[in-house]
């Protein structure tokens, strides 16, 4: 079995390990939903990037979490369209 020549001292393992810490992750706000993002990587929750679709992200989830969004979407949309039309008349 292999076996180390010499005993590691304290300082000499102290010194390995004080670059051992974990840094700060730094997050942005993601431009469309407001999410926290990492900068330069696109949103996971909207699966924009730099204000374009990267990532499909209805196509990931199962079929009736993805039924249920759309339903909300198709909502909104009417009540956005409801609004339009009063506007107009
Ligand atoms: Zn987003």
């Amino acid at each position: 079995m292999p076996h180390p020549k010499k005993k590691t001292t304290k300082a000499a393992r102290n010194q390995r390990r004080s670059h051992h810490a974990l840094k700060k992750v730094t997050l942005i706000k993601c431009e469309k939903c407001g999410k926290p993002v990492k900068p330069h990587h696109a949103c996971a929750s909207c699966g924009y990037y730099k204000k374009k679709e990267v990532i499909n992200v209805l196509k990931k989830l199962p079929r009736k979490k993805r039924v249920k969004i759309e339903k909300k979407k198709k909502k909104i949309e009417e009540k956005e369209s409801k609004r339009e039309k009063i506007d107009k008349s």
